[in-house]
């Protein structure tokens, strides 16, 4: 600690070595939280306790490529490079040759520990100087700067400036600098589930020296809704830091320009569970409900600023402003007022009366998948190729925050500020019911809402707050019409591994293997194989981009492809794929970045495809029902001791790019879906 308070890189890699040694959740915290009251003992300025933060955190997802060193929300590029950047300047900081490399790859099946193996052998980086110790916040800074540079030869810049930084990385900073710009961390910790709540709870000791187990877990709550209202990791430190709580619970309030949590909805498998459910622990209370359409478009919080200006936000709060100038000029006529507010709704894709195909006077529903197609730069509000209507649902903030009012006061003032404009901006269609109404009353509305091209319904107590959180809400229940059918749900699982396709896929994978993911252990539980709902196109694309490249075609699969007729919708979660001719197919792991030599950290199956993946999105996977499995282990022990749950009939719907890992379905809510399920049979 020689630098005047300043957070040593090391610090932060002892720590993160410790993280990596064990997967006690309990142990996790624990080392977070001793981290940080070793850097408030030693008087760390609030930047250095703010990279620190950003520096343990894990990636977002393969978009962002590395660490999240800055809130999603603000502007600035995501930290990323190429694998074969990161693989030149490691080979130059250690002076290695790639045959070594690719050698020891083989060995360790890890690029944070083939760095540190080179370097052990390298022979330039030994002759060198031990260059000035790292800092947190010089590591944070650095690595920003690299990721702002532009123009020609951008790469080779980047490349140069990794590769000082490598060379400085003393022990294992080395690996974790490394591992900083893979998509995935491994260490089971996330910034708002776990480190920011270490950081409330060594506040809490330094504040009263030894607290009480109940005093630690309220700090951590206290910093986790903080942060939902205000994830600014910046505001929040300084606050925590130079006022304590207090401070923090002054400063993490909703701001405009800045997105807060999107208040959550769990999801139920019948109507009398929902009814159930959202009478809460007063049953005998009379409550009325909102049952909303639940329009299969994009969430969007939709801040207007005090002057004008207007920000649209992601459910993952990304600014995807610059996507939708054309709703930006239709809210602007529909406010009816000239003042800051939020809004919270769901932006749809719409085929224009105009247009070839629409069937009524009005705009028709279009598929969720269009939305895909719309381009994310440069849209003008003349040329955005696919037509969109905002449907509103809340009001967040006018004025002043609006959270803490019942659910019927923020829709009476939405109704008041704001009008319909037909074909793009409307209220989103809701009936008002008591919750004890008929079941068919409320099924009714249902089919309502599907005959409207609807996903279901969004069911909101009436006399409820707004609750921004990561977690789901009681008072927000979502019914969809998957429930006319069978399961309740879709879930949204995570590629994790794949076996060469037979036949007409044999250039491809096929099945893919797919994973819950629990944020709060690190954990990644196979549910089953999917081979089903894929396009031709699709499989060719994420063939390269999970493998860099198709898949050498064998004489095998050749003689195999003639015959074959394409029964995908037919084959079930339990057919073998091919694994023949797989020796031949020695995939270098940095020909797509994604592909690893053996399973993820933390991936939890019976399973053993020949190609494993770094985990990094979210697929919506749709199935029969949710079974009990020997080889798929996902929600162990919840279910059952030793098996995990699997899902029969999966089919693949979609990928949601507005989700990363930390929103895909939890083995505690495939568990649920499964317990549903028997009630509803
Ligand atoms: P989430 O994690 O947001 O619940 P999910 O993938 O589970 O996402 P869904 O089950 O499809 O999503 O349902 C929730 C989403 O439904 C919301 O995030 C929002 O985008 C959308 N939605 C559509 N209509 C409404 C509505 N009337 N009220 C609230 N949300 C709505």
């Amino acid at each position: 600690w020689a630098n005047a308070g300043a957070v040593p890189y090391r610090h932060l890699a002892a720590a993160l070595d410790a993280l990596e040694a064990t997967r006690s959740r309990l142990s996790k915290e624990i080392i977070l939280t001793n981290a940080f009251r070793v850097m408030l003992a030693m008087s760390a300025p609030a930047g250095e306790v703010e990279a620190s933060c950003y520096l343990f955190a894990p990636a977002k997802d393969a978009q962002a490529g590395g660490h999240r060193l800055r809130p999603d929300w603000a502007e600035g590029k995501p930290l990323s490079l190429p694998h074969k950047s990161i693989t030149a300047a490691l080979l130059e900081a250690t002076g290695s040759s790639k045959a070594d490399m690719t050698r020891l790859y083989h060995e360790l099946h890890d690029s944070g520990e083939v760095a540190l193996a080179l370097r052990e052998r390298g022979g330039r980086q030994k002759l060198l100087k031990a260059p000035a110790p790292l800092t947190a916040g010089g590591v944070r800074k650095a690595l920003l700067a690299l990721s702002e540079l532009s123009g020609s030869g951008v790469e080779r810049a980047k490349t140069g400036r990794l590769a000082a930084l490598l060379r400085a990385a003393q022990g294992t900073e080395l690996k974790w600098m490394v591992r900083t710009f893979l998509p995935h961390m491994a260490v089971g910790i996330s910034l708002e589930a776990s480190v920011l709540p270490a950081l409330g709870a060594a506040v809490e000791w330094q504040r009263t020296g030894r607290p009480r187990a109940e005093k630690v877990r309220s700090s951590q709550d206290e910093v986790r809704h903080c942060y939902a209202l205000r994830p600014d990791v910046q505001a929040l430190v300084t606050a925590l830091l130079e006022g304590g709580f207090e401070a923090m619970r002054e400063s993490c309030t909703l701001q405009l320009g800045v997105p807060m949590q999107p208040m959550l909805a769990k999801a139920c498998s019948s109507i009398p569970e929902l009814q159930k459910r959202i009478r809460g622990a007063l049953p005998e209370k009379a409550v009325t409900l909102a049952a909303e359409f639940k329009y299969d478009g994009q969430r969007a919080q939709i801040h207007v600023l005090r002057n004008g200006d207007v920000r649209i936000f992601s459910r993952k709060l990304d600014d995807m402003t610059y996507k939708y100038p054309d709703v930006i000029s239709a809210l602007k006529r529909s406010f009816r007022r000239q003042a800051g507010c939020v809004l919270d709704a769901e932006i749809v894709a719409v085929v224009p009366k105009t247009a070839e195909g629409a069937e009524s006077e009005k705009v028709d529903i279009a598929a969720f998948q269009s939305l895909a197609t719309r381009k994310r730069k440069n849209v003008t509000a003349n040329n955005a190729a696919v037509a969109v209507k905002l449907f509103l649902f809340d009001l967040l903030f006018l004025e002043e925050p609006l959270i803490g009012l019942p659910f019927v006061q923020r829709r009476q003032k939405l109704r008041e500020n704001f009008q319909a404009l037909e074909d793009v901006v409307a209220f989103a269609e809701v009936e008002d019911l008591e919750a004890d109404c008929q079941p068919e009353v409320l099924e009714a509305t249902l089919r309502r809402s599907v005959a409207a091209c609807c996903e279901g319904l969004m069911v909101k107590r009436l006399d409820s707050g707004y609750e921004p959180s990561t977690k789901r809400s009681d008072c927000w229940l979502k019914l969809k019409k998957d429930y006319l059918e069978s399961l309740g749900d879709s879930l949204d699982l995570i590629p994790i591994g794949g076996w060469r396709g037979s036949g007409r896929k044999s250039r491809w994978i096929s099945p893919w293997l797919v994973a819950t993911y629990d944020p709060d252990e690190g954990t990644l539980g196979s549910v089953c194989r999917v081979m089903s709902g894929f396009s031709d196109k699709f499989y060719k694309e994420n063939t390269i981009k999970y493998l860099g490249r198709e898949i050498r075609k064998g004489p095998e699969a050749e003689k195999v492809e003639e015959k074959e007729e394409d029964v995908e919708g037919d084959k079930s979660a339990s057919e073998e794929p091919v694994e023949e001719d797989l020796e031949e197919e020695v995939l270098e792991p940095e020909s797509s970045g994604l592909l690893l030599k053996r399973p993820a950290p933390g991936v939890d199956t019976a399973e053993q495809p020949p190609f494993w993946f770094q985990p990094t999105e979210v697929w919506e996977i749709r199935g029969a029902d949710i079974t009990i499995s020997p080889k798929h282990m996902a929600a162990k022990g919840l279910v059952d001791p030793k098996k995990g749950l699997s899902l029969r009939f999966p089919r693949f719907m979609r990928k949601r790019e507005d989700k990363g890992l930390h929103q895909a379905t939890t083995p505690t809510q495939l568990a649920e879906l499964f317990r549903k399920q028997g009630q509803h049979r």
